[in-house]
């Protein structure tokens, strides 16, 4: 799960990490309202930045400075509505602007193959940083964490050499750990930090100053690993989710969504991929892993329908239920059901065996579109069947 830079930045506040101030504004108004409680707190500039589970944003044209709150809020109008890689903007981010000397790039991802967290560093950081680490490898520097003692001290230390930020060591290696326990304490995949600036700023006998900070966040959480965390899935942005994934969530479906144009609607998890194989190998293509789980009552065999038929390349449905818990008779209500809330016919093959299996089969016989089957070998290849009739009417 991809969380929003504002939510980032309080993971990264939470573990002790430097990061300006910030407010989050819906509208205009709102960013200029915050605009100038910075301005009065002292600020000189504001910087307004969409908040969109994308990058590139300052590429795009969603990241802006502005010198006063009526630019602010001149600023936050034009980025709001803004469509960043497809994505519509709904809100911005303001802070005081940084007065940036240089920006690094600090980022510690999950590496799977290596069973360690993986740090990755570069003096070359901003919004260049793919090209750098594409075209220029020797400007990035890669570590791996210890397994079990984390990020120790003296990696954090050879990462900020390597850096050349040794003048900012004490700071640079406490957010380097920071940057490490963000990892543990959130099971997060990746935690990103570009640009971790060097900024100048007044200090306290009014003379300048340089230190580190954070500017941008970026987190992707482990999804299996969120139901430690309640108050993490509170962060989830639905303004940018699928409605598919959405729905699918809150109907308790495993539901993910391929390529293919014949939809696959099964009980269990095994039974499904098994179902998926044999579409593949009957010469179709699956249009989706659909699990319905156990039980599959028939409100949630309707809305599995749904979700299926929101697809608009599904040109047959391929129905597989093994009754044991599930009983035949539910699904087969369920699917009437559904098929009589569908404004697209599309032809549904269906096979359940098990629990009820005769009284599903009495339930579905005589229903328009739907076909019964009581092998899998034939289930599958009609399915396949009936999607190419479908192309071949178009
Ligand atoms: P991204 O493009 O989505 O990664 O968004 P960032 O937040 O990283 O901003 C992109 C770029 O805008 C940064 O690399 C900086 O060069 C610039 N930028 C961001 N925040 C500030 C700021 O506070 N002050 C200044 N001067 N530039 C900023
Ligand atoms: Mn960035």
């Amino acid at each position: 799960m991809k969380i929003q830079e504002a939510d980032a930045k309080s993971l990264l506040v939470a573990q002790g990490l430097p990061v300006p101030p910030w407010a989050v504004a819906r509208t205009a108004s709102d960013a200029r309202a915050a605009a100038e409680r910075l301005f009065s707190a002292g600020a000189d500039q504001v910087v307004i930045k969409a908040q969109v589970l994308v990058g590139g944003r300052g590429k795009a044209g969603g990241v802006k400075l502005a010198g006063d709150p009526a630019a602010a809020e001149e600023v936050a109008a034009a980025i709001l509505g803004m469509d960043i890689k497809g994505i519509i903007v709904r809100k911005v981010l303001v802070a005081p602007a940084a007065d940036i000397r240089h920006e690094y790039y600090l980022s510690a991802v999950l590496d799977r193959a290596a069973r360690r967290v993986l740090y990755m560093g570069s003096a070359e950081g901003g919004v260049e940083i793919e090209q750098v680490a594409e075209e220029r490898p020797e400007a990035m520097t890669y570590l791996h964490a210890h397994p079990h003692l984390g990020l120790q001290d003296f990696q954090a230390r050879e990462l900020c050499f390597a850096l050349g930020l040794g003048s900012h060591l004490k700071d640079f290696v406490r957010i380097a750990q920071g940057l490490h326990a963000t990892m543990i304490a959130n099971d997060a995949d990746l935690v990103e930090i570009n640009p971790l600036a060097v900024v100048r700023e007044t200090g306290p006998d009014g003379g300048p100053v340089e230190r580190l900070q954070a500017l941008d966040a970026k987190i992707t959480l482990d999804d299996s690993a969120l139901h430690r965390h309640p108050g993490l899935e509170e962060l989830r942005d639905l303004d940018e989710e699928d409605p598919v994934d959405i729905e699918a969530r809150a109907e308790g479906l495993s539901f993910i969504r391929l390529e293919g144009d014949i939809g696959c609607m099964v009980n269990g998890a095994g039974l499904a991929m098994t179902t998926m194989d044999l579409v593949k190998r009957a010469g179709g293509q699956p249009a989706n892993f659909l699990d319905i789980g156990g039980g599959a009552r028939s409100d949630k065999v309707a809305a599995a329908m749904r979700l299926i038929l929101a697809d608009r390349s599904v040109r047959a449905i391929l129905v597989n239920i093994f009754g044991g818990i599930a009983r035949g008779d539910e699904v087969a209500r369920g699917l009437v059901e559904a098929r009589e809330q569908q404004e697209r016919s599309v032809p549904m093959v269906v096979r359940i065996v098990g629990t009820n299996a005769e009284l599903a089969a009495e339930i579905l016989s005589g229903i328009d579109g739907i076909e019964t089957a009581t092998s899998l070998d034939d289930a599958v290849q009609r399915a396949v069947a009936a999607s190419r009739a479908q192309v071949a009417g178009t």
